[in-house]
């Protein structure tokens, strides 16, 4: 690892242009990081000679004064992203020898704004969990775990589902990283491995050539090393899209400009019904300093009441399988990936689906059947849009009292792999205050904030109003400096 490794993506800009170091040089250290760092399982496909190339490219355009937003930065990519040429898993046997013949919107866009791809990162499968253990590729292990490289005492889970991403940017091997969140995939790895990550307002990011799981919930959104790399690399990703009827046609902000650090007068909404049973009391410290914080900063912490948020996680796991069980039905050995042929035509699509998808994805799939078959519908389905719409009028209602929204991002510092696999629930229980802006379709900033007791990365979630994400980032900007970590994963430090 080099000193280049350590750099934030604004700095790696600085440096690019005052030709301190070359596109090729940066893109070469990260290479050897991404090599360095394979015990923890991150990448899925490491893309060097592409990225070179893309280098070389980016250098080459510096030299000519028209470099992009990004141009030089090497980046990881969630591997549910279709890239073009390049193998696309979402960790899934099922999709195994997939190579796209397109690219994803967000993936081009980043391209465009001249960022460079070192390859795909792991993740859980179709994005399904929250600690990266579904992946049929194996687990991704945390660079905050305890211990020398290999010689872990205890292997620490990244979260997930966007596992390899959250691992690969804290491991220094990519300045950046692109993740999805259907229910606090980008927002829980961010907070257990010290990362900025948001997942903006749903529509403010194309859809389009991302593998889908629920596609009412599923967003793209950035994960870096803080808050200014993180308003750079949204502001690359976002935009208008008409090839995803729900990405929204409005100008994308210049995000950094919105890290004035002035929020004064701002009110910042704290929400009683996050006092959830059992929540460690280092957590309850934490979201209280960060409460303290912003009212040093001049901000007027509010009580608001979110009622139905004791629904959300029920509901979310009613909704998120509902709408899987109908978007992987398109896995059927014929169009992509895997087949495993049978005696007739049915017994191939058994064959494929039973051996291509792993266990949380055929719950997930069995739940999804289940509560949208007649006779359930109503009782299940039907119900739980109910109560997403009565989870969406709790914000609006919050909102006319405040500007933004305070809480934890998860329950928990990470855990070790394992730990929670045999009980579903307690695993569900990990998104307990991330599902309920996913089902308002708003936007969820998680910050690191402190170190636990056990010296893992602690995150606070910042949830705004819609197409809000300046402000989160603006209040996101004020915790960073306040918590000032210095902390470094063991794998790094
Ligand atoms: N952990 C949640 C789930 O398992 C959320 C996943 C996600 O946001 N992709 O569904």
């Amino acid at each position: 690892m080099t000193a280049l490794n350590r750099l934030t993506m604004t700095e790696a800009l600085t440096g690019l242009d005052r030709r301190d170091f070359t596109a090729v040089e940066l893109t070469e250290a990260h290479i050897a990081a991404v090599e360095s760092a394979r015990p923890l399982n991150a990448f899925l496909v490491e893309t060097p000679d592409q990225a070179r190339e893309m280098a070389a490219a980016s250098d080459a355009r510096r030299a000519q004064g028209e470099a992009g937003l990004m141009d030089g930065l090497p980046i990881a990519i969630k591997d549910l992203f279709c890239t073009k040429g390049v193998a696309t898993t979402a960790a899934s046997k099922i999709l195994q020898g997939f190579i796209p013949p397109y690219e994803s919107t967000v993936t081009a866009n980043l391209w465009q704004a001249g960022a460079v791809m070192l390859g795909k990162v792991n993740l859980d499968e179709f994005a399904m969990g929250s600690a990266n253990v579904t992946s049929a590729y194996g687990p991704v292990i945390n660079p905050w775990s305890p211990g020398p490289l290999g010689a872990w005492p205890r292997r620490l889970v990244p979260g997930g589902s966007s596992g390899g991403s959250a691992a690969a940017v804290a491991a220094r091997c990519a300045l950046g990283a692109t993740g999805t969140d259907t229910g606090g995939s980008i927002r829980q790895p961010a907070g257990f491995c010290g990362l900025v990550g948001i997942k903006p307002t749903y529509g403010r990011c194309s859809r389009w050539g991302i593998v889908a799981f629920a596609s009412s919930l599923d967003q793209a959104g950035p994960m870096t090393r803080t808050v200014a790399d993180t308003a750079l690399m949204l502001r690359a990703m976002a935009g208008y899209d008409p090839k995803d009827s729900t990405s929204v046609n409005r100008p994308v902000p210049d995000y950094q400009a919105a890290l004035t650090g002035d929020i004064r007068g701002l009110r910042v909404g704290i929400p009683a019904e996050y006092r959830v049973d059992g929540m460690p009391a280092e957590i309850e410290r934490l979201w209280d300093q960060g409460v303290a914080w912003l009212r040093d900063a001049g901000a007027e912490p509010v009580p608001v009441r979110l009622p139905h948020t004791q629904y959300a996680l029920a509901t979310y796991y009613i909704v998120a399988p509902a709408e899987a069980s109908s978007n992987l039905a398109r896995y059927d050995g014929v169009r992509f990936g895997l087949r495993v042929d049978g005696g007739s035509l049915s017994e191939m699509y058994e064959n494929t689906r039973g051996s291509g998808f792993g266990a949380e994805v055929r719950r997930r799939i069995l739940i999804g059947t289940y509560v949208l078959s007649h006779g359930y519908y109503d009782a299940y389905y039907l119900k739980a849009q109910k109560v997403r719409t009565r989870i969406s009028e709790d914000f609006q209602a919050a909102f006319t009292a405040c500007d933004v929204i305070l809480t934890p991002t998860a329950p928990s510092t990470a855990f070790a792999i394992g730990e929670k696999m045999d009980d579903p629930i307690q695993m569900y229980l990990n998104d307990v205050f991330t599902v309920p802006a996913s089902l308002a379709g708003l936007p969820g900033l998680s910050v690191p904030a402190g170190l636990g007791a056990d010296g893992l990365p602690l995150g606070l979630q910042l949830i705004g109003r819609p197409f809000d994400e300046e402000t989160l980032l603006r209040v996101a900007g004020v915790i960073e400096s306040a918590a000032g970590i210095t902390a470094l994963p063991p794998f790094v430090a």
